[in-house]
């Protein structure tokens, strides 16, 4: 059976006391229900407290970028060694924000996937194409390139220690999601992919979805039977709608 998971993507935001507000809700309101099954990616700064937090609950947490260098004079930088001091589990790859905005391409994507597994941290990696591709009808082939730049450089086996979120870059953050069939069929092809290299690594891989996915569509994309869960992004920050999201998942 494939794991199922639901991962909030804080993004650049919170403070330490709304952190706590958020953070209180939702241990207490998902406390016994299965483990492992949801996480938060929060900025560097409050991985200390968010640790403290959620160390012995059933949520994991973990980071929304690492650097793809070891150690060094790379100012500003934080390691996946550095991550795995505060017990993070995940850490999230090549978010589309962190393409279009910090310049990060498939290959620098590939090379921080392999520093997060070289210090057994899971990577979240990101795919997805934005409107414009898609509008192109190359959605498929972005896709393939940014899943396969990874493969070559990493292995197939990797992706037994990996989750992939496919994110259309239109639907994050827009408010606009992915009809559940949109979502399914790239989940399909990104399951197919893999699957030309390892059927059973295919058929294990998580693929969660993310893009707008909010408490009333999230029912909806995860009974797809394709998506896996989510990466959550704006509706993490509000601890109803988190839950009920990750409620879902158990539904
Ligand atoms: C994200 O940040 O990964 C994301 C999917 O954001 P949103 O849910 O706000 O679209």
């Amino acid at each position: 059976m494939r794991k199922k998971l639901v991962v909030g993507n804080w993004k650049m935001y919170g403070n330490l006391i709304e952190n706590e507000q958020l953070l209180n809700t939702i241990v207490s309101d998902l406390a016994g229900l299965k483990i492992e099954q949801y996480a938060v990616c929060v900025p560097y700064p409050y991985l200390s407290s968010v640790q403290n937090k959620l160390k012995n609950t059933n949520i994991s947490w973990g980071a929304q970028n690492v650097s793809q260098y070891h150690k060094g004079a790379y100012t500003g930088e934080v390691s996946a060694s550095m991550l795995n001091d505060f017990g993070c589990t995940f850490v999230i790859i090549g978010h589309s924000e962190r393409r279009s905005f910090f310049g990060e391409n498939n290959d620098i994507v590939a090379e921080k996937y392999v520093a997060a597994q070289s210090e057994k941290l899971i990577p979240i990696l990101c795919v997805g194409e934005t409107l414009e591709q898609r509008d192109r009808g190359i959605t498929k082939q972005i896709i393939q390139e940014q899943l396969m730049t990874v493969i070559n450089k990493a292995g197939v086996e990797s992706l037994r220690k990996a989750v992939i979120a496919y994110e259309p870059v239109w639907a994050i953050g827009t408010g606009k999601t992915a009809t559940p069939n949109q979502a399914q069929e790239v989940h399909v092809f990104i399951r197919n992919s893999i699957g030309t290299q390892d059927i059973n690594i295919a058929k294990e891989s998580t693929i969660l979805y993310g893009g707008s996915v909010k408490a009333s569509n999230a029912a909806e994309l995860f009974a797809m039977p394709d998506i896996d869960g989510g990466l959550i992004g704006g509706a993490s920050l509000v601890a109803d709608d988190f839950v009920a999201i990750c409620n879902t998942l158990n539904n």
